[in-house]
């Protein structure tokens, strides 16, 4: 698969694990996929689903993502996702979060064939 799948997954999945809110799960994540290499990436979220559920919404009907393009896909379902946000305060190269986990609908964006998520647009 390309790199931009690649790097999808790198950033935004993980079907393995449910963190506990206010755990130490995004500090740890986010150094380990590699998101606070010289700066700390402000927000990123993480999905705790199969790959294959994640790479279905690329199914979903065509939707306007927020950068004017058509290729966004809304899941269908509520997904079990953990949002990292920097927390204020948090200075390079110490980069701190807060993890919030939640349910929510996903949009992705989709390219290439096969049509696979490489962007996640919520
Ligand atoms: P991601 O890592 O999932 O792309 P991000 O959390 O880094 O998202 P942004 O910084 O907003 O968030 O992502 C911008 C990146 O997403 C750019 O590389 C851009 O090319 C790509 N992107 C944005 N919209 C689309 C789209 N409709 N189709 C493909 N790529 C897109």
């Amino acid at each position: 698969q390309g790199p931009r799948a690649m790097m999808f997954r790198r950033q935004h999945m993980d079907s393995k694990s449910r963190p506990n809110p206010n755990s130490t799960y995004c500090n740890q994540m986010m150094r380990r996929r590699r998101m606070t290499v010289g700066m700390c990436k402000p927000v990123n979220i993480f999905v705790h689903e199969p790959l294959k559920d994640v790479e279905d919404i690329c199914i979903e009907p065509n939707i306007l993502c927020k950068n004017g393009q058509n290729n966004c896909h809304k899941s269908k379902f509520l997904m079990n996702v953990t949002a990292c946000r920097l927390t204020n305060g948090s200075r390079y190269p110490k980069c701190k979060y807060h993890t919030s986990p939640t349910m929510r609908q996903i949009t992705v964006a989709c390219l290439g064939d096969p049509y696979v998520p490489v962007h996640l647009d919520t």
